[in-house]
């Protein structure tokens, strides 16, 4: 029974100080873990033996490793739940390159203020850019569904993904389509091909992530494929160039 209360120790601690405080679970308080089994006559038939002493705290020690065991098991469960919900959000939250661009050398210009290629003007680039040749595969950066995959002035042939959890993605630009409106996608899938279509002065791809309706810095959504090191080369990549292709 020690042995057995010293394992459930553990995986409460456990429990209260990793589990649930990553998926963001309050605590089970102690008082919770530690309340006894109610009936005040619960052990009445185990009084006037000889051994009775023994046998009642016996009883009454495996009654609290039950009930202690009970409370653990339903707080896992509640853990499994919460796990499900965050795998599903980490499948679904941008979080690779575009295209293919192990080598960082596809980094053409970032977030920021930059001379816009055809206005030569200093504009807010709300966005980032990926030079690349016509065709070369553009993927969708997180799961979700594409809602607008279309023919627009400036964006040229355009796709916007919608990943839930407040996030949505476009990728401009481009030279055709692999996929339709409407159509799921997983992250990873080819949804298009790099083209030279719209507002652009060379075959490239604009990028965008949204958040809540408004335009956020890509270079903090790409955690799944860079090593922290290729994380800082692409950050000084990115503000280096002061002209944007769009
Ligand atoms: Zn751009």
């Amino acid at each position: 029974m020690e042995l057995i209360e010293n394992e459930l120790e553990f995986l409460q601690k456990t429990d209260d100080n990793i589990y649930r405080t990553i998926f963001e679970a309050e605590p089970i308080p102690n008082s919770r873990r530690e309340s006894g089994i109610g009936g005040i006559n619960r052990y009445a038939d185990l009084e006037g033996f000889d051994n009775s002493e023994i046998v009642l705290e016996t009883a009454k020690r495996l009654d609290k490793i039950k009930k202690k065991l009970y409370i653990q098991t339903k707080s896992f469960d509640e853990i499994i739940e919460l796990t499900k919900n965050k795998e599903d959000m980490l499948a679904s939250v941008p979080a690779i390159q575009p295209i293919a661009n192990k080598d960082l050398r596809r980094t053409a210009s970032g977030w920021g203020y930059r001379v816009h290629p055809i206005y030569k003007i200093r504009l807010f680039h709300y966005g980032m850019d990926f030079t690349a040749p016509t065709g070369t595969e553009v993927f969708s950066t997180g799961n979700g569904t594409v809602i607008e995959a279309r023919r627009s002035r400036g964006f040229g042939n355009t796709i916007l993904i919608d990943h839930g959890y407040g996030y949505k993605t476009r990728y401009a630009h481009l030279n055709s389509f692999n996929v339709r409106k409407g159509q799921e996608v997983i992250r990873g899938d080819v949804i298009a091909f790099v083209g030279n279509t719209g507002r652009s002065t060379a075959p490239h791809l604009h990028y965008e992530v949204i958040r809540n309706g408004k335009k956020i810095n890509p270079v903090n959504y790409y955690f799944n494929d860079l090593s922290p090191e290729e994380y800082d080369r692409m950050i000084v990549l990115s503000m280096k160039s002061g002209q944007s292709f769009d």
